[in-house]
């Protein structure tokens, strides 16, 4: 049946870019692009959109004289992954409430399709192809505006019940503290994020903190400035006490840590494994490695891409011969 060569389609939506990629089952990408995503239009703009990006990367697979075996797709917010389901809305896609990201592709292309949380993905990526492959356990952080997260538990995404856990960012380190979007008190994502770095500076220099960027900051501390020192210093205990708690929980074996401001460089990481190691419990530290992201922003493409092949090749073994 299974002729020339197999690829598989990884999207990644966001608010402003669709970023799409055909690769092979193993992760290794062939093409990668990206397009605006249409995000504050219509649920039907943005499927076509999708639907665009898929037409054009099977066009490219059938040159390579191969065919499209699975289609993976991370979407910001909640996603039924059972059903490929958007839930509810997110706020940079308000009208991708409730879409049917399983149902609309599948019928439209008759190719499976997987769809799951971005920062999942992403999670899933790194655990696959990047800084956490070979360990069962780990857990992936992102710090960028806000902060995102994904959890690997013995191989698999940890999605909670409503397919609502892992929102790492909202994780309370001062249930007295600041106020947060989501409506909860003293998150992380208030401290610790680019945005909760800035104002921490901006306060500190007594300065607007539209006029600061992290880059800045980092850049200062090298210099000797107090200020930002200070405001590194409070950001890597803050991710320390998060971290900690999620490491007295889950037990992983490797932390990832990505976006703008995980890119800050190594003695960054090393500044917050030393405060994980104050704050976390004995037997849970043994062997804790934390290191940088790898994939960067290729992440959710190649975490779609090999999730969508990991589903295809289980659910084939699962009913025989599926066609
Ligand atoms: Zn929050």
């Amino acid at each position: 049946m299974s002729q020339g060569k197999d690829f598989v389609i990884g999207m990644d939506l966001g608010g402003t870019f669709l970023k799409y990629a055909l690769g092979t089952p193993d992760g290794e990408l062939i093409i990668n692009k990206k397009t605006p995503s249409k995000g504050k239009e219509p649920k039907q703009e943005i499927f076509n959109v999708i639907f665009s990006a898929i037409e054009e990367l099977l066009h490219v697979a059938k040159e390579q004289g191969g065919r499209v075996i699975a289609i993976g797709l991370g979407s910001p917010g909640a996603i039924d992954f059972e059903k490929g389901k958007q839930i509810g809305s997110t706020p940079n896609l308000p009208h991708w409430i409730d879409a049917d990201i399983r149902g609309e592709i599948e019928l439209k292309f008759g190719i499976p399709v997987w769809a799951d949380n971005d920062a999942n993905v992403m999670a899933f990526a790194e655990s696959r192809m990047g800084a956490a492959k070979g360990y069962r356990y780990s857990i992936a952080l992102t710090l960028g505006t806000g902060i995102g997260g994904g959890i690997i538990l013995n191989n698999e995404i940890f999605r909670g019940a409503n397919y609502a856990g892992a929102e790492l960012g909202h994780l309370t380190i001062d249930y007295k503290g600041l106020k947060c979007n989501c409506g909860g008190i003293g998150c992380i994502e208030r401290y610790a994020s680019a945005t909760g770095m800035v104002e921490n500076y901006a306060k500190r220099k007594k300065v607007d903190p539209a006029a600061v960027k992290t880059e800045d900051i980092f850049e200062r501390a090298k210099a000797g400035e107090p200020e930002a020192q200070g405001t590194i210093a409070d950001t890597c205990e803050c991710l320390g006490a998060a971290l900690a708690t999620l490491v007295n929980i889950f037990n992983p074996e490797m932390i990832v840590i990505g976006g703008g401001v995980g890119d800050a460089g190594d003695k960054f990481i090393e500044t917050i494994h030393t405060a994980v190691k104050q704050k976390a419990m004995g037997p849970a530290l043994l062997n804790l490695k934390i290191a940088r992201a790898r994939l960067g922003n290729k992440a959710g493409i190649i975490g779609a891409i090999c999730l969508a092949a990991e589903m295809h090749s289980r659910t084939k073994s699962a009913q025989g011969t599926r066609v």
